[in-house]
């Protein structure tokens, strides 16, 4: 239904927008978060790496332009395209003065080739004057915003030390709509003490507010991180992969099919994960959705209930 795909990607949306493959260049703008510097917080979400989930970006050593210039020609190697989307992933990305983020920001879409912007923040970074900038932004760029929500349960975000309630996540989405600016949640499966229908909770609630896109992350512990040190100490039970592809194929079945899907793995560094391993083996996890989608004659969608 898109493409070769059942449910609708990101990649399937880009081609369709850009005619050609895009590809994300991930960059490191060089900030920092207010779950980290001591405004909320100095020990950051439980999962959260020393890279700030970011850990396939640039070096933030390098200017804006050298970091998209070094991501280019390592893509070049496997994809022949030459329409990028700037990425900021890292930290929180639009926890600055407006004058800084407008410089890093403009410097990375004035770029050759660089077709859109992403920029991974949180709903409490986003004061009227960074949404003015956003405005204008999207105004002469596609723009997207991300919004690291993971679960919508109170308990869930208490333990992972999100820092905020759902409430400021729905008041940033309703901005960003006034605004018509893109947005896409993130969500993480798995995290202890959920059941599959928590966290069926949760995606059904990011359906409804009817975001751009969605993010699904598989919760896995990575070495260095306060999770790591958690798990040791309380082991608690990790999915395997049958269960999160099933409970992936349950959640892209409650979505709209409108909403572009993209990311229905996790992405963790094979160096730093501790656990569950085959989470690393990636195609198999995605030709793994694909086989089960077929077998249950399922798509995106196919449940959603406005
Ligand atoms: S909000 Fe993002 S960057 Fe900040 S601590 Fe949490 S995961 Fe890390």
């Amino acid at each position: 239904m898109w493409g070769d795909k059942r449910y609708h990607t990101l990649n399937y949306e880009l081609r369709k927008i850009f005619g050609q493959k895009v590809m994300k260049l991930s960059l490191d703008g060089g900030f920092t978060c207010p779950n980290r510097d001591g405004t909320l917080g100095t020990k950051g979400c439980i999962f959260c790496g020393e890279e700030g989930s970011g850990e396939f970006a640039g070096s933030r050593c390098l200017s804006i332009k050298e970091q998209i210039e070094e991501q280019i020609k390592l893509l070049s190697r496997k994809w022949d395209t030459n329409r990028y989307i700037a990425y900021f992933q890292n930290f929180t990305n639009t926890y600055s003065t407006c004058e800084e983020l407008r410089n890093i920001y403009f410097e990375a879409i004035e770029e050759s080739g660089v077709v859109g912007l992403a920029i991974a923040t949180r709903p409490d970074c986003l004061g009227e004057d960074v949404l003015d900038l956003l405005s204008e932004l999207n105004e002469k760029t596609f723009l997207w915003i991300e919004l690291g929500l993971q679960t919508i349960h109170e308990k869930s975000a208490k333990f992972i030390r999100r820092g905020y309630p759902l409430s400021t996540y729905d008041e940033a989405i309703e901005k960003l709509k006034k605004r018509n600016i893109r947005v896409v949640t993130h969500l993480i499966f798995g995290l202890p003490n959920e059941s599959h229908n928590d966290i069926l909770k949760s995606i059904r609630y990011v359906a409804k507010t009817n975001t751009w896109g969605v993010k699904f992350h598989l919760l896995y512990i990575q070495k260095g991180t306060d999770l790591y040190e958690y798990y040791l100490n309380n082991p608690f039970s990790l999915m395997d992969k049958d269960e999160y592809i099933s409970l992936v194929i349950d959640g892209l079945e409650l979505l709209p099919k409108e909403m572009i899907v993209h990311r229905v793995t996790g992405d963790g560094k094979k160096e730093l994960l501790y656990e569950p391993k085959w989470s690393l083996d990636k195609l198999k996890v995605l030709s793994g959705i694909d086989n089960e989608l077929k077998i249950r004659g399922s798509y995106q969608g196919k449940k959603y209930m406005i």
